[in-house]
């Protein structure tokens, strides 16, 4: 198995994937994992990297998860511009015979699409993503999905198709969204309070972010955002009259 075995800072990270290039058929989705084992307590950089490659290589994987983040930084393993090996059907979309098939290969078919899998290090059964992780995690996460234009709504948990608890029973899906529309208008860790945005922060990227909007093309989408905002300015106007 080929891995790339760098640790990066989330600057470092931010250039690596502008500067990537993810090919003819990028990436169009994120998978959430965690490790599990190694917690955060037994991981040590590089030495469990190479773990993990030899673990998978015992599995007979010719590929793994894409990145590793950790409260040492975001660690590269399986390339971003190749499918990998981590959430079964969920890893690509390959098309054969005019039928949707999904896996990390399949033989005689056309590559429709793909994931990028995230492990972040640690045992979230319990408790949030925290500290240095927290911070490493949402950053890589906004900085691929800039690059790759992926929305919130196409950020997957690995239990969304498989019977386990990963991304970890702590990480439920309303805390995911929360923390990283926050992190991603302030470029801050949430407050313990939680998420408070503003009216006038309401525009056409922020309401689909929140869930208010579907995925639809740019022009209805802006039409939509503006209406949004204005029912608002008028239900917050009614309110405070
Ligand atoms: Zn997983």
């Amino acid at each position: 198995m080929q891995i790339l075995r760098k640790k990066l800072t989330k600057s470092e990270f931010e250039a690596y994937v502008s500067a990537k290039n993810f090919g003819t058929v990028p990436p169009t989705k994120i998978v959430l994992h965690h490790t599990w084992r190694p917690t955060q307590e037994s991981w040590s950089g590089i030495r469990t990297i190479d773990g993990l490659k030899r673990y998978y290589e015992g599995l007979g994987w010719s590929a793994g998860p894409h990145i590793f983040v950790a409260d040492d930084g975001i660690w590269l393993f399986t390339d971003m511009s190749r499918v990998g090996i981590h959430a079964g059907s969920a890893n690509a979309t390959w098309l054969k015979n005019g039928r949707k098939r999904g896996g990390y290969y399949v033989p005689n078919a056309k590559l429709i699409d793909y994931s990028i899998g995230i492990e972040v290090v640690g045992d979230y059964d319990e408790h949030v993503w925290e500290g240095a992780t927290l911070d490493n995690a949402l950053s890589c996460i906004i900085t691929l999905k800039k690059k790759l234009g992926i929305i919130t709504q196409d950020i997957a948990f690995h239990r969304d198709f498989s019977p386990k608890s990963c991304p970890g029973n702590a990480i439920t899906r309303s805390w995911f969204e929360q923390t990283l529309a926050n992190y991603e208008s302030h470029n801050q860790i949430p407050p313990e309070q939680g998420y408070r945005f503003k009216f006038s922060e309401v525009e056409a990227k922020k309401a689909m972010e929140l869930g208010f909007l579907r995925q639809v093309d740019t022009e209805t989408r802006e039409i939509i955002a503006i209406g949004l905002t204005r029912v608002y300015e008028r239900l917050r106007k009614e309110f405070h009259a």
